[in-house]
């Protein structure tokens, strides 16, 4: 492995760790954004060092900034700048999205959407194209975390941080270079779960092409779901959903993430399979957004 993708890859690691904490920490505190989240020790990072939200945050930004603008996350020496400093290069660099302090990230390797396939054929469908990933940076407001997480060096357990600012904190896992906060929170290994599900929409894709679209629609036709829903035979039955490969209504879920958002299961058409933990994966996404926009 490359030295520099080394690096990137820990403080990605870092930051999901000290990430997750301030995660867990935030569910005992829902509500109001300015409310102080008592329960965060900030000490609790390694001895010695900033505190457990400076370094999640001085790890987080340095990810991002030698994404976008290499050789400005750290000095010649190696030595990584101080996250105000990291904020300092986001806030001249990236565009203001209307909200003043507020800094937009464009997605660093946005997917092409494939063409669509034959015309007149089932293949003639625009293809399913992640939208481009933007991270939200509240410069202005990290700043703020950043005065106040300082107080925790005086003796203040938490420095009085807000919940507002860990939410300005766990934003930045958006970001491809990071992401690792999900993986902490599910405690699985959230790489191997996508790349699985990757090979599964192959695997998928190549034999919709070898079957054909008629014999798609005849086994479409023919799929009977094998866990449907039926509130006197079968209430914990799971209605079919459209798939996400092929498009027919037949993916038929077994069973949902642990929140209870997605549905894993396999396509009778084109066995496009979503495992279980990819499932518990996009669930926990599902469910940080959900919590985050609980404020709003
Ligand atoms: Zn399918």
């Amino acid at each position: 492995m490359e030295p520099e993708q080394d690096l990137q890859e820990s403080r990605a690691r870092y930051f999901g760790r000290c990430a997750a904490m301030m995660y867990r920490a935030l569910q005992e505190h829902p509500g109001d954004p300015r409310a102080p989240v008592e329960s965060l020790d900030l000490t609790a990072a390694e001895p010695g060092h900033e505190g457990l939200f400076d370094q999640a945050l001085s790890n987080g930004l340095a990810a991002i900034v030698a994404t976008h603008w290499p050789g400005e996350e750290a000095r010649p020496n190696g030595h990584v700048y101080f996250a105000r400093d990291l904020l300092k290069v986001i806030a001249g660099r990236a565009a203001e999205d209307g909200s003043p302090g507020v800094h937009l990230i464009e997605d660093p390797a946005p997917v092409e959407p494939l063409p669509p396939g034959p015309a007149g054929t089932i293949f003639d469908v625009p293809r399913i194209v992640p939208e481009p990933v933007i991270t939200r940076v509240d410069v202005a407001l990290l700043t703020e975390a950043i005065d106040l997480s300082g107080n925790a060096r005086h003796g203040r357990g938490n420095g009085g941080l807000q919940r507002c600012h860990i939410e300005a904190l766990l934003a930045l896992d958006d970001h491809p270079a990071l992401g690792t906060l999900t993986e902490e929170i599910t405690d699985q290994d959230g790489t191997r779960a996508r790349e699985e599900s990757r090979l599964s929409v192959a695997q998928a894709q190549s034999l919709l092409e070898l079957i054909g679209g008629d014999e798609a629609g005849r086994r479409a036709e023919a799929a009977v779901n094998p866990n449907g829903y039926d509130p006197k035979t079968n209430p914990e039955g799971i209605e079919a959903r459209d798939c996400p490969v092929c498009g027919f209504e037949t993916f038929f879920g077994l069973g949902y993430d642990i929140w209870g958002w997605v549905a894993y299961g396999q396509c009778a058409v084109c066995s496009y399979q979503r495992s279980q933990r990819m499932a518990d994966e996009e669930g926990a996404r599902r469910q940080i957004e959900h919590l985050l926009n609980e404020d709003d």
